[in-house]
């Protein structure tokens, strides 16, 4: 691609990239009875979606729908209708969201319905809640179900027998199951084909996440991130269509590097990098891009974020592997952020930290995500002792407007913000001491602002 192009250009065409696979793959899945076409649905979390499209099938990711629907402020509606049907308010609001949106036609996130699942395929990775959601989805629409079973990483690695136990699952239940629906056998040739391709769009994403080490840094790694994970943690990874938007993705961002820019926000460029913060937690959508000024127009990017890997460790080296493919899928899912224990995480934290530099880390609690909000307080103590990195915690939630407390929200990370201010005129930004040496420097911000 040429390197004359300018970076606005290039933005342009990377978001038009992702804007028309979104709407293709919307529009195929209206017409799917029509086409013959069938429809799988699956999590994100340990998805094995190179398999799905080597069937031919369709995949749709209820958790997508229900953050789309968050953002396009529909989901307090849909949250209420599940309420009425007796779902309590504890359940987590992307479940609640998707059965009001089941409920009231299930209209998907560009406005055409969704057909219903010919299968579910329950790739269970660390969240109880993923099991339950099916259990759900099953009697409402009545359809079979095939489970993908991923033991949890307490160890923090991944042994042979764990390997083993999901290969042999995806061998005699998952594919079976998939060429069932798919009425043909699996072609393991398209299958190689499709890891090769995503294997290529993983490399260009690293790369992505990578030039946030620069100063400034070129893109926001949370707010920014979570458009540009959209691609390959949903319906088209291993396509040629996420091979193109990661390339065209990385020149852009490349582009910024080479010409100092700092990253695009809700009001246009940020002009000056004054904060670097890690966050650990998913955002709230219903108000996204309000939460997302908090930060831009204080000057604060986020350089790093765990959110954005839920569907993929590559920073950490993983890439689907054509030569071993149903291994490679296994180590996919035991490698989800969601599957990882406690320490695995604290670790992971307390690589961004150091690698990106960051003045501070954040964390966003969402009241119904019980996978990521156990252990945050902890994560947050043992954090700034091992860096010395001072940390934030406000409590939000996904897709319910409820428990956004917007005032509340914004003077937690101003008084955040103002502390690392005065951590930076008071000459204590020092290198970060060496791991586990550093201790708390600074008073933490840890209550709760629910409204
Ligand atoms: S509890 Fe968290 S990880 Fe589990 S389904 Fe809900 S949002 Fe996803």
């Amino acid at each position: 691609m040429s390197e004359t192009v300018t970076a606005s250009e290039s933005k342009d065409r990377s978001q038009q990239t992702q804007k028309r696979m979104i709407a293709d793959h919307f529009e195929q899945l209206s017409r799917a009875k029509e086409n013959g076409k069938k429809v799988v649905y699956t999590f994100v979390p340990g998805n094995v979606t190179e398999l799905l499209g080597a069937l031919d099938l369709l995949p749709v990711l209820p958790e997508i729908n229900a953050l789309q629907s968050g953002m396009r402020k529909k989901s307090a509606g849909y949250i209420a209708e599940a309420e009425k049907a007796g779902h309590s308010e504890d359940v987590c609001t992307y479940v609640k969201c998707d059965v009001g949106m089941l409920k009231s036609g299930n209209i998907g996130p560009t406005g055409t319905k969704l057909p219903p699942p010919d299968l579910l395929l329950l790739s269970y990775t660390g969240c109880f809640t993923f099991m339950k959601w099916f259990e759900i989805l099953k009697q409402e629409y009545n359809c079979p179900v095939v489970m993908l079973h991923v033991p949890y990483q307490t160890e923090g690695h991944i042994t042979p027998e764990m390997r083993d136990y999901v290969t042999a699952q995806l061998e005699r239940d998952v594919i079976p199951a998939l060429e069932k629906v798919a009425g043909k056998k699996l072609d393991r040739d398209a299958l190689a084909h499709r890891m090769q391709l995503s294997a290529q769009a993983e490399e260009d994403l690293v790369a992505v996440w990578e030039s946030a080490r620069h100063r400034p840094a070129p893109i926001d790694g949370y707010f920014g991130g979570v458009y540009y994970v959209g691609p390959i943690f949903s319906s088209f990874r291993g396509s040629e269509d996420a091979v193109r938007y990661y390339r065209e993705l990385r020149e852009e961002v490349e582009q910024r590097v080479r010409e100092g820019r700092g990253p695009m926000t809700p009001d246009g460029e940020m002009k000056e990098e004054k904060y670097r913060l890690v966050v650990e937690g998913p955002p709230n959508w219903t108000s996204f891009n309000d939460f997302w000024r908090m930060f831009s127009r204080e000057g604060a990017t986020v350089v790093s974020s765990t959110y954005t890997r839920v569907g993929g460790l590559y920073d950490r080296g993983f890439r689907h592997d054509y030569r071993r493919p149903l291994d490679s899928l296994a180590d996919y899912c035991l490698g989800c952020y969601t599957n990882l224990g406690l320490p695995t995480r604290l670790d992971l934290l307390e690589r961004y930290i150091r690698d990106y530099q960051a003045d501070g880390f954040l964390i966003n609690s969402v009241k119904s995500c019980n996978s990521f909000s156990v252990g945050q307080l902890l994560m947050l103590r043992k954090l700034e002792e091992r860096t010395g990195v001072p940390g934030g915690f406000i409590e939000s939630d996904l897709v319910d407007p409820r428990y956004f407390g917007k005032a509340n929200i914004e003077n937690r990370i101003q008084s955040f913000l103002q502390m690392l201010e005065a951590r930076k005129r008071g000459g204590s930004s020092q290198p970060l001491p060496a791991r586990t040496e550093g201790k708390r420097v600074l008073p933490v911000i840890k209550e709760g602002v629910m409204p």
